[in-house]
């Protein structure tokens, strides 16, 4: 193609054209097109980038011309001219993907200086200061973004010739200092790149800088960024071209951002910062500590009005909270960015909902404007106040969630740390995006120094990680490996507790607690679940959890695992009593004592889920796992043999020799119980075929529990179900069996119980032959971590060695035990449901696996048709929201 368009002026670009022109430059676009002021500029596209890469690295044909022709444009509406010694103009080169993403990318300032030029500008602005000001923040950009020098060696500089000025701030340097540090920084460059300097040439200082933001693409950085968030690789960037504005010349001048609510709570306030006499990234760089926004107003009350009336504006036109950024020169606002602010869990919902109420957007915008993400969030834990007493510092409250790691300073370390599952806190002076890896890896993450719009604040509130930044009396020491606060010294490995929520740090490890839900995250749920169709139960094994769950607006139980009612101390004797009885009269005697029990726990959760069904697993697991493991057993044997020789008595001795006789017995019970793959061995309804005395306690306990809850003017709902059933006959058995019982229990209370028995759906065979097994089922359920393990052949508990590796290099997208494998083990759970039905038309089909609570395997299930989804219940909010998520977006593409 010859006529390609790889240029827009603002002017002319679609405002909606974020692929094309990337966040940045459709929103400098809108704006302009708007009516604000904004600098003139234009962008080159994302496909501009793209056929960079794809013709190893050339700008494509006529785009420099493109360019150069926009230059022209640009000049035009300036009046000054690229490259011109006495009236130069200077352009800012700034990259903007499709995706905001926060510090991935770099944006050089300045551009178009050099030895000539820097005079003109002095000439033209009568601030030779300024000029040079400008001059040095150029070649340190440039040195740093472009040419790959280390951002600390400018720094050094800049902290040396600071130092000697009275008030050793920047703004303190004398047009002397700036003229040597320009010097020295060049010197820098120059023998960090082996005699290659910055260019004199304006044009070619802009070629080299527009290549280096389509290279910076694919640094490492914005890779890695983009890996964590699932942004593809091949969007990429745009480079926007504007002309600079100066919030750099003086006391009228300054530059900062806002956002037009509250990012951290939602609330509606203008939230931002901002720096007289500053320039660019100074706000968020932590360089200096920036004024809070509402000091403009007494500061400089006309442009505070003006920015004011356009945040507003911005808010109303885009109908979402906005992100800005700004820049005053001379009393003159500029505008020089626009996007959708990232916000809290809490802020989320607290946004949406007071929109509703604005008439701002409905009911179904709303509901997707919160991510289950956020959500999670918001369900985030916090210190407990009873023990957050003595706090060891504190900072800006962030990024809400409370964390506790053991503190490191470096983000590699922090990565391999994290990799090793050692839970850390990234402590630094000051994040920069080189330290995005480590901030992946670390719990939470604490800065002595910046605002609530700094880098480490930003990026973690979209991680959703808890933050507290510019804790000021933090004195980070890198090379001793430590900070000091007060006196208090804490060194690497130490552990802290951050509760990003308040801005406090604390010295070990805290207790933490579950935030109470206020109303407007109850309106948005009573939102969600008018939308949806899918119903959302809990996965409990307690009444504990099952209150926690119905708080959170569980439908019912959708899955109470029984033998975790068996690890209780007492519980665990009766247990291994029962499995290791000789002949079923001794193991009947050990299931009475079990019997109690397990009534009692069934009681607690049927009078808290009153009215609501109660879906109860029979015994699944191996029963080798209620027994001690075999080494154990060996070296309690070992060490009984090892007394024999310190006896004294022969009374000892027998009783030695007893429990010695005790030990091999139970060393072979062991042994005979052993199973080669456990997971594929005597468990579920097979332990029932066999032990039919085991499945009647099970549902004797059900039943006398349910007559019990209901005789107290309750109502119950149980639903039995019968684990890893693959052929249909073990279904028949059992479930004659559950009947039968039930008969017995509901004769002997006089009492009739409603109640159902369905099995789990979690090996191949079943969902195959789901319509051999329907007949004898009121109900599905599928079980989808056995369903995974067995479909893929995998082994959950061996798979994290090899599954990391394949998730890494992209054999596999997702973990197939967290994300729902819908090529492979979505067939089965397809197949089985509509195998199912085909006999039992209005057979309950729902899903108890671990991805009951994962929204992207919940739309699936509403694709599927499923009836219900059953999670843990810190995740029943979640599920709520991605139910009524898909159904929306299902209902939108019918
Ligand atoms: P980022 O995506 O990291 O925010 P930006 O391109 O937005 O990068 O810019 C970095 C900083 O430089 C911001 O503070 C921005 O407001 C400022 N800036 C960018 N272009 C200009 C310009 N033409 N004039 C003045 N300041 C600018
Ligand atoms: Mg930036
Ligand atoms: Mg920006």
């Amino acid at each position: 193609m010859t006529n390609n368009k790889w240029v827009y002026p603002f002017e002319e670009g679609n405002g909606e054209a974020k692929q094309l022109l990337g966040g940045k430059g459709a929103g400098l676009a809108e704006m302009t097109q708007a009516g604000l002021p904004v600098p003139p500029g234009f962008t080159i596209t994302t496909e501009a980038c793209n056929s960079y890469y794809a013709s190893n690295k050339q700008f494509p044909e006529e785009m420099w011309e493109q360019v150069q022709h926009g230059l022209k444009e640009i000049e035009r509406k300036t009046g000054r001219r690229f490259g011109d010694a006495q009236n130069p103009l200077l352009v800012s080169v700034r990259s903007g993907a499709a995706l905001s993403m926060p510090g991935m990318m770099d944006t050089v300032l300045n551009l178009g200086l050099n030895d000539n030029t820097v005079q003109g500008l002095a000439a033209q602005t009568g601030d030779l200061r300024f000029a040079l000001d400008a001059y040095r923040r150029f070649a340190s950009l440039f040195g740093e973004i472009v040419m790959g020098v280390a951002h600390a060696k400018f720094e050094r500089v800049m902290d040396r010739f600071k130092s000697q000025t009275d008030g050793g701030r920047d703004t303190d340097l004398l047009p002397e200092h700036l003229q040597e540090i320009i010097a020295v920084e060049k010197q820098i460059i120059f023998t960090e790149q082996s005699g290659l300097g910055i260019p004199e040439d304006p044009y070619e200082q802009l070629r080299v800088a527009v290549a280096a933001v389509f290279d910076s693409w694919m640094g490492r950085r914005a890779v890695d960024y983009r890996r964590v968030n699932r942004i593809p690789d091949n969007l990429g960037t745009a480079v926007n071209i504007q002309a600079m504005v100066f919030g750099n010349m003086g006391q009228t001048s300054g530059t900062g951002v806002a956002f037009t609510r509250n990012p951290a709570t939602g609330e509606k306030v203008l939230f931002g910062e901002y720096l007289i006499n500053a320039q660019g990234e100074d706000v968020v760089a932590g360089t200096r500590t920036p004024n809070p926004i509402a000091n403009l107003k007494s500061e400089l009350p006309v442009v505070y009005d003006q920015f004011v009336s356009i945040t507003n504006l911005l808010e109303t036109h885009y109908r979402d909270m906005q992100d800005v950024e700004f820049t005053i020169e001379q009393g003159q606002l500029w505008m020089l960015q626009t996007r959708t602010g990232k916000r809290t869990g809490a802020a989320a919902v607290r946004i949406a909902v007071d929109m509703v109420a604005e008439g701002v957007i409905d009911k179904a915008t709303a509901l997707q404007r919160v991510s289950p993400d956020q959500l999670d969030q918001l369900l985030h834990p916090m210190v407990d106040p009873l023990y957050a007493t003595a706090v060891l510092a504190t900072g800006l409250p962030a990024s809400p969630g409370a964390a506790q790691g053991q503190v490191v300073f470096d983000a590699d370390e922090a990565e391999q740390m994290g990799h090793d599952g050692i839970k850390v806190i990234l402590v630094r002076q000051e994040t920069s995006p080189d330290d995005f890896h480590g901030m992946v890896a670390a719990q939470a993450i604490v800065t002595a120094r910046g605002g609530m719009t700094s880098h480490a604040a930003v990026v973690a509130r979209g991680m959703g990680k808890s933050c507290v930044c510019g804790a000021t009396k933090i004195n980070v020491d890198y090379g001793q490996q430590q900070f000091n606060v007060d006196g208090t010294v804490v060194t690497k490995g130490d552990w802290i507790t951050v509760d990003g929520s308040t801005g406090r740090i604390f010295l070990g490890k805290l207790p933490t607690v579950q935030p109470s839900l206020g109303p407007d995250f109850r309106q948005l749920m009573t939102w969600a679940d008018e939308v949806r169709r899918l119903g959302v139960r809990a996965n409990a094994d307690t009444p504990h959890d099952s209150q926690v769950a119905r708080e959170f607006g569980a439908e019912g139980v959708g899955l109470c695992r029984t033998e975790h009612m068996f690890f209780g101390e007492d519980r665990l004797a009766a247990m291994r009593e029962m499995i290791l009885a000789d002949g079923a009269g001794a193991r009947e005697k050990a299931l009475e004592k079990l019997l109690p029990l397990q009534r009692k726990d069934f009681a607690g959760i049927f009078e808290v889920m009153t009215g609501l069904p109660v879906t109860i697993r029979l015994l699944d697991p191996p029963l080798h796992e209620f027994l001690p493991a075999m080494d154990e057993l060996q070296n309690q044997l070992a060490e009984l043999k090892m007394s024999l020789q310190h006896v004294r008595s022969i009374h000892d001795m027998d009783k030695l020799l007893d429990q010695i006789d005790e030990k091999r017995w139970l060393v072979r019970q062991v042994e005979r119980l052993r199973e080669v793959n456990p997971m594929l061995g005597h468990r579920g309804c097979r332990v029932g075929l066999i032990y039919p005395e085991v499945t009647r306690m099970q549902v004797r306990a059900i039943f006398e529990a349910a007559c019990q809850v209901q005789a107290a003017g309750k109502v119950v709902r149980p639903e039995i179900m019968v684990p890893l059933v693959s052929v249909a006959e073990e279904l028949k058995n059992q479930s004659e069996l559950i009947h039968e019982v039930a008969r017995q229990v509901t004769g002997e209370h006089g009492m009739t119980i409603k109640y159902e028995v369905g099995t789990m759906i979690e090996l191949p065979r079943a969902a195959l032959i789901a319509d051999k097994i329907a007949p004898y089922a009121d109900f599905f359920s599928f079980g989808t971590n056995d369903l995974t393990q067995t479909t893929f052949g995998l082994s959950r508990d061996d798979s994290s060695r090899f599954l990391a590796y394949y998730i890494e290099h992209k054999v596999i997208a997702d973990d197939p035990f967290q994300v729902l494998d819908q090529e492979g083990v979505g067939q089965l759970v397809r197949m089985g449901t509509e195998r199912g039905r085909s006999v039992k038309p209005r057979l309950q089909v729902g899903i108890c696996g671990e991805h009951g609570g994962d929204p992207r395997s919940i739309q699936f299930c509403e694709q599927v048709g499923l009836d219900y989804v059953s999670c843990s219940p810190y995740r029943v909010p979640i599920a709520r929201l991605a139910a009524a998520q898909t159904a929306l977006s299902a209902g939108a593409s019918r």
